[in-house]
């Protein structure tokens, strides 16, 4: 129930401690416990406008206010998410890099966005893309000087363990100790835990995808700009395209066998 093995390895690999180290059953679970420890009716939630949609559909859950900051041409606006704060502000989210938009912060930048926030804000800054970036930011600093920052990973990208189902919260031992009391003490199932334990050990596959990816993103930007399409971001597994309607382009391709994501939902459609 407690995870011990996979924990010890993760507190290994990022540098914390084990009691700095949560387990879920995926990251959106983790995004699910932040939202019990710390939202109800009345408080907001700053996220960037084109940010995981989950981070809104969470906050509504629980009764609480999307603070829905403007993007700087598809990347997050740091200094307009820190202005959007107010006393009842409770979580702020960045994903880095962000889906659906591809785009990374830079480490300089986040570790000065997180000593910026008041005390009565968490920071939650979401990593699933993170290692298809040659470097990943490291808030570790931040940590250690004890700014609330809750960072999240996933086996579900790089990895490829999707279906199974586990992620993680790391950062300091008090505030993982909240994420603590929420999570059911069989969230996350022993298959899933000794693959995500051996998937640590693999770090020439997560090399090969990296690369395998990097070559068919740069292939795929290159395509779609002869068509004369213009192309963001493209730090992680994906790439955003101005392609007119994307809903009737993503209904096209699917009667083609592909699957594109349109971003109606996402208020640019
Ligand atoms: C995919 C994704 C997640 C979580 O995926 P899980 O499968 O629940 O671990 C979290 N954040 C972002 C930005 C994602 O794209």
């Amino acid at each position: 129930g407690s995870a011990g093995e996979l924990r010890r390895k993760i507190a290994r690999l990022r540098g914390v401690s084990e009691d700095g180290v949560v387990i879920g059953n995926g990251s959106n679970e983790l995004i699910e416990f932040l939202g019990h420890v710390f939202l109800r009716p009345g408080l907001e939630v700053v996220m960037g406008a084109q940010a995981f949609i989950v981070y809104k559909l969470v906050t509504r859950l629980f009764g609480a206010t999307a603070i829905e900051v403007p993007m700087r041409d598809f990347g997050h606006d740091l200094e307009a998410m820190r202005a959007a704060v107010t006393e009842r502000t409770r979580l702020v989210f960045v994903a880095s890099p962000n889906n659906p938009t591809g785009i990374a912060n830079h480490e300089d930048d986040l570790l000065e966005f997180a000593k910026s926030l008041p005390d009565h804000v968490i920071f939650c800054l979401d990593e699933a893309y993170s290692e298809y970036l040659e470097r990943a930011p490291d808030l570790r600093l931040a940590i250690e000087q004890g700014c609330k920052v809750v960072c999240l990973r996933t086996f579900s990208k790089i990895y490829g363990l999707g279906g199974l189902r586990v992620g993680y919260a790391y950062g300091n031992p008090g505030l993982m100790a909240l994420l603590e009391r929420v999570r059911q003490p069989f969230n996350v199932n022993a298959v899933a835990q000794a693959a995500a334990a051996a998937a640590l050990d693999d770090e020439a596959f997560v090399v090969m995808c990296r690369r395998e990816n990097e070559l068919g993103r740069e292939l795929l930007c290159r395509g779609l700009s002869k068509l004369g399409f213009q192309t963001w971001g493209g730090q992680a597994n994906f790439v955003l395209s101005r392609v007119g309607d994307g809903t009737a382009l993503f209904e096209a391709l699917q009667k083609r066998g592909l699957i594109v994501r349109p971003l109606a939902a996402y208020g640019v459609p």
